[in-house]
C-alpha cells in the first residue's frame, strides 16, 4: 500500500510517499481501508519533533480518517467488514491507504456524512466537544466567544454551541472566514485581525462580557481574553503557540478560571460520552464537518504548510 512516512523529524519535507506491506488485522484489530485522512496542527508539530508525543521512527502520521472496515481480527464484534466508519486514532497512522486499529479506535460514520467529513471528525469535534461541555460545563442561557471560529475546531464548537443553545460569538481573520463562522451558528462575528474587535464583542455583551471563550490561539489572546469575560467566566485553551505574560488580578476581580487540555489525557468515561454526542449530533444533522480542501496523499507536505497559515476554512483532508 502508499503510504506517508516519516524518517527523521523535521521540515514537511520529510513527509515522503512510499510503497509499503499492508498491515493485517490480528486479533482486536480491524483493517479500514482509508477514503479521507484530516490534517490537524498537532501533526505538523509532531513531525517537526516539537510535540510532547514523539512517535519511534519511522512513522505514518495521522489519528483522523474515513473509509470502510477491509478485515477484522478474531474477537472483533463492533463491526464487520464493509462498515462505514471514522477513526480515533489507528496504530499503524491515518496518512495512508489503509490503517490498521483497536476496535475501540473506529466508530460508526452515518450515512449522511461523506468519507472527507468523516476525515475532520475526531480531533476538531471530539476538542470542540470537551471544551464545550467537559471543561467549560456550558449551559444553554450562556454567551461562548470561539476566538478562532474559521478553522477545524472553531467550525466544530460553533455547531455544538448553537445546537445546545448558547448565544455564540465567532472570530475569523478572512472575509471568508467570517462569513463561515456566521453560516456554521455565530450569531455574531468579529474580525480578528482588526483593532478594536475586542470592544465591539463588549458591546454586543451589553457590557457584560461573555461566559466562557474558547480560545485557539492563548500566547496571542490571553491577556485580552480575561478583559473580555463576565463574571464566573471561563476560558478554554484550546491552542496556544508561545508564551505570554498574564494579569491574574483580571481572573480574581471576575472570579475567573482559565482551564487547558489535551485530547491525549481524556479518561474512557469522556471519550465515550464524545463519541455518543458527535454520533447523535451527526445523525441528526446538528453536526456537519466543513472540508476546506482536498489534497492527493501524495502533496502531504504542502497541506502541512497550509494547515498552519492564515485564512482557515473548514479542514484540509488527505485523499490517498
Ligand atoms: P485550524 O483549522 O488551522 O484553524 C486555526 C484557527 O485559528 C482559525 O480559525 C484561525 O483564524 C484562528 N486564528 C488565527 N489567528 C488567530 C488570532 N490572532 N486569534 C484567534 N484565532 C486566530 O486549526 P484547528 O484544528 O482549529 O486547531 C486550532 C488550534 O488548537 C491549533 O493550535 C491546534 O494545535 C490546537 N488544538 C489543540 C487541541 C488540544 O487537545 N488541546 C486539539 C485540537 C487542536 P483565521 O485563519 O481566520 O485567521
Amino acid at each position: 500500500m502508499k503510504a506517508i512516512r516519516v524518517h527523521k523529524f523535521g521540515g514537511s519535507e520529510e513527509l515522503k510517499l512510499e510503497e509499503i506491506p499492508t498491515p493485517q488485522p490480528a486479533a482486536g484489530q480491524v483493517l479500514v481501508r482509508i477514503h479521507a485522512a484530516g490534517v490537524n496542527p498537532y501533526d505538523t508539530y509532531m513531525r517537526a519533533g516539537t510535540y510532547a508525543v514523539k512517535p519511534p521512527l519511522p512513522y505514518t502520521p495521522g489519528s483522523d480518517a474515513a473509509g470502510v472496515i477491509e478485515a477484522i481480527g478474531e474477537g472483533i464484534k463492533k463491526v464487520k467488514v464493509g462498515d462505514r466508519v471514522y477513526t480515533a486514532r489507528t496504530i499503524t497512522g491515518a496518512y495512508a491507504e489503509y490503517a490498521l486499529a483497536l476496535e475501540e479506535q473506529v466508530f460508526c460514520l452515518p450515512e449522511k456524512i461523506n468519507f472527507a467529513q468523516g476525515a475532520g471528525v475526531w480531533v476538531p469535534y471530539g476538542t470542540a466537544y470537551h471544551a464545550l461541555f467537559h471543561s467549560a460545563q456550558a449551559h444553554a442561557s450562556e454567551t461562548v466567544l470561539v476566538h478562532g471560529a474559521s478553522g477545524g475546531v472553531g467550525t466544530a464548537t460553533l455547531q455544538l454551541a448553537r445546537a445546545a443553545g448558547l448565544t455564540v460569538f465567532g472570530t475569523a481573520g478572512t472575509a471568508k472566514g467570517l462569513e463561515l463562522a456566521t453560516r456554521e451558528g455565530a450569531h455574531r462575528v468579529f474580525d480578528h485581525a482588526k483593532p478594536g474587535y475586542a470592544e465591539q464583542i463588549m458591546e454586543a455583551s451589553e457590557g457584560r462580557g461573555v461566559d466562557i471563550v474558547v480560545e485557539m490561539l492563548a500566547n496571542v489572546n490571553l491577556p485580552g481574553d480575561m478583559k473580555m469575560l463576565a463574571t464566573n467566566g471561563r476560558i478554554i485553551v484550546v491552542g496556544n503557540r508561545g508564551e505570554v505574560t498574564i494579569n491574574a488580578r483580571e481572573l480574581m476581580s471576575r472570579r475567573a478560571a482559565v482551564r487547558g487540555f489535551t485530547l491525549w489525557a481524556l479518561t474512557a468515561a469522556e471519550t465515550a460520552d464524545i463519541h455518543a454526542g458527535l454520533g447523535a449530533g451527526m445523525e441528526n444533522g446538528t453536526l456537519r464537518p466543513i472540508v476546506g480542501k482536498e489534497i492527493p496523499l501524495v502533496e502531504a507536505p504542502r497541506a502541512h504548510r497550509e494547515v498552519l497559515e492564515p485564512g482557515a476554512h473548514g479542514k484540509i483532508v488527505l485523499i490517498p
